[in-house]
């Protein structure tokens, strides 16, 4: 995984310079920077960022700058990464199964805010977390999530309880001693703001049913990134219901707001350059990068359409589209994204494909199956 120096214009420029062979991932610190700030002006409450999209130095330190304070984090490993580059930032611990070494490991880290969603790892938390740490009050907040799922916003519901065992570990958290509060997540690329709706209401039920008030609400991640022409996120558009509905459903009891977005954050800010390695027979396109590299989580989510096509020259291909088979590099007839891509007709070897807004679980995921999957780091001033 190289770096390069260089601050270009944009990919554009990267491509006439460089006419990388390998894929290349470019960030816009400035647009990352932009779109921390739109989530702190918007967002009624506190933003936090969820490491694991995009947990390189770059994105945490251009984060800081933007003035986020507050990380969510999943490991150990992320506990200490937030530790060296933000000392003094809140981590909260909200993947809510954790081996007893990671919560012996996160306590001596000094971690004050924790995530839980079933009986047997509460014990675990009460066995082993301190109910304040210099002073200051430690936070278990039971996961919930909703009897009936929209099933799009539903990510295989690995995780939550049920609102009536929430409500009995609110109690028990309460009762405990430890500072008590909610917690949902509604699930990746969520564009639909009364899914948050629905889950402040019932967490306004399970603290009726457990008889506490409790300090935060965290509304989770989920906020969409612009993956697709023409439907733009409407993040302000969720901000002002969660604000709205928190408000309505808790009144004189109202928490004070938190949310973990990732994706939300740092997708737009980057986006990845493939080159095509092949027209095969003038149907399917071979590219150098594929759902081993960079598009591991199309297949899941969704193709991201917000794609340009440019020649070697770094000039626009602006014909007319039509759907393309797409794969990847690597021998796996699973390399393959999903359904069709609309692309140039005039598309051919050694053009390049930038897809923009691919920021989110595509760097970190990347392997390097089959000797593919060398991804060259660049910054840019501009996407577009
Ligand atoms: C992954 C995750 C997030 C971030 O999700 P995005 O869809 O990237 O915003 C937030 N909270 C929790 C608990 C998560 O597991």
């Amino acid at each position: 995984m190289g770096h390069n120096k260089t601050v270009w214009d944009n990919p554009a420029d990267v491509i006439r310079n460089l006419q990388p062979e390998n894929p290349v991932i470019v960030f816009a610190p400035t647009v990352l920077q932009e779109r921390a700030r739109r989530f702190m002006d918007g967002f009624p409450g506190l933003v936090t960022y969820a490491v694991k999209s995009n947990p390189e130095e770059v994105v945490v330190q251009n984060l800081l700058s933007a003035g986020i304070r507050g990380f969510d984090v999943a490991s150990p490993a992320e506990i200490d990464l937030i530790g060296r580059l933000a000392p003094g930032a809140a981590r909260h611990y909200h993947n809510p199964v954790r081996a007893s070494f990671e919560i012996t490991q996160a306590v001596r880290a000094g971690v004050r805010a924790w995530s839980v969603d079933s009986d047997s790892e509460l014990a675990k938390l009460f066995a082993q977390v301190p109910v304040e740490i210099d002073g200051k009050g430690v936070e278990i907040s039971p996961r919930f999530k909703l009897p009936v799922l929209g099933a799009i916003y539903d990510f295989g519901s690995k995780f939550g309880a049920a609102p009536e065992a929430a409500a009995e570990m609110l109690k028990a958290v309460a009762a405990r001693g430890y500072v008590p509060s909610l917690t949902f997540h509604p699930g990746t690329q969520c564009v639909d703001p009364a899914a948050w709706e629905s889950y402040i209401s019932v967490a306004r039920d399970i603290c009726d049913q457990a008889g506490v008030k409790i300090r935060r609400l965290n509304v989770g991640g989920g906020f969409p990134s612009y993956r697709v022409v023409g439907v733009e996120p409407e993040l302000e558009a969720i901000f002002d219901r969660i604000g709205e509905t928190a408000r309505t459903v808790f009144g004189d009891d109202k928490p004070e707001l938190v949310c973990e977005p990732g994706r939300g954050l740092c997708a737009d800010a980057f986006s990845l350059i493939t080159r095509v390695k092949a027209v095969r027979d003038g149907s399917s396109v071979f590219l150098n990068d594929g759902v081993y590299g960079g598009l591991a989580e199309l297949p899941v989510v969704g193709n991201i359409d917000r794609v340009q096509v440019l020649t070697p020259a770094g000039e626009p291909r602006e014909d007319e589209r039509s759907g393309r088979i797409i794969f990847g590099p690597t021998c796996d007839s699973v390399d393959r994204l999903p359904g069709e891509l609309g692309l140039p007709e005039t598309i051919a070897e050694g053009d390049y494909v930038i897809f923009h807004g691919a920021g989110a679980y595509s760097t970190v995921t990347n392997t390097r199956f089959n000797g593919f999957g060398e991804l060259l780091h660049a910054t840019v001033m501009a996407l577009e």
